[in-house]
């Protein structure tokens, strides 16, 4: 027996399953198999269970983009990546981080292509998985409560500043919901990419939230929430100082 045989004989592989389909590039089964090497950091494991979890992950076959992984010893601390591998066609790579905001704006292109002033808008949650309204509802633990949902984006064609709203979300607003949306603007014709994060259904922390992110949007100011009910019905609530900035505008004319 080689040295390397019996090395080999002792190691233990950690696979892990996603818990949802994962298709294989090649032939399309889902009967595949992700797993770390026995040198995979084990700090760094977590971090990719999380984003596994999270599905934001691609599997690479093609040669040019593997070669270089999976060479231990020379690998840079740290950059290490998942393997995975096919049991129908026993084709194999790497498994690789989709950014968030491909995933989003590959979303919502395909979405936008049918999208008409008659079209109802469409939520993603914070993994890039679409939600519907009512499961918006049921994620806020607040029973038979109405919720409102608040953007903080204006006008907004494109993902070029997500993170920014992102972080602007979690540490400036230090609100831990974060949905993405999709709709008409009527006003203009557009279909435009929101980002929004939900709060109770309070018609006084509402119009307060609504005048909260004027200073991140070019002094522009939020001119509505989204009320949801429990059964997924929604109404939209318009911001007070909104309507009076524009008819006092209006009226300077
Ligand atoms: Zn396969």
């Amino acid at each position: 027996m080689s040295k390397d045989s019996h090395r080999r004989k002792k190691v233990q592989i950690c696979s892990t399953s996603p818990g949802y389909p994962v298709y294989c590039p090649k032939c399309n089964s889902t009967n595949v198999l992700i797993f770390y090497d026995p040198r995979f950091t084990p700090r760094l494991q977590s971090r990719w269970d999380d984003l596994i979890d999270e599905k934001r992950i691609l599997l690479e076959n093609r040669w040019e983009k593997i070669k270089d992984e999976n060479r231990w010893g020379k690998l840079e601390k740290g950059s290490e990546k998942p393997n995975w591998i096919c049991k129908d066609c026993y084709d194999g790579g790497i498994v690789v981080e989709q950014p968030i905001d491909k995933k989003i704006s590959d979303e919502f292109k395909k979405c936008e292509k049918e999208f008409t002033e008659k079209s109802e808008p469409l939520y993603w949650d914070k993994c890039g998985e679409k939600v519907t309204l009512k499961q918006i509802h049921g994620e806020s633990n607040i029973g038979d409560n109405s919720l409102a949902l608040i953007a903080v984006t204006r006008q907004q064609c494109n993902t070029d500043n997500f993170a920014k709203y992102r972080e602007y979300i979690k540490n400036t607003l230090a609100k831990n919901t974060l949905y993405y949306g999709l709709w008409y603007n009527t006003d203009n014709g557009k279909v435009e990419y929101d980002i929004l994060y939900s709060i109770e259904n309070n018609l006084q922390e509402i119009q307060k939230h609504l005048n909260l992110h004027n200073q991140i949007n070019n002094g522009v100011t939020q001119k509505m929430a989204l009320i949801i009910d429990k059964d997924g019905s929604w109404k939209i609530q318009s911001n007070e100082s909104y309507s009076q900035t524009t008819s006092n505008s209006l009226g300077g004319i």
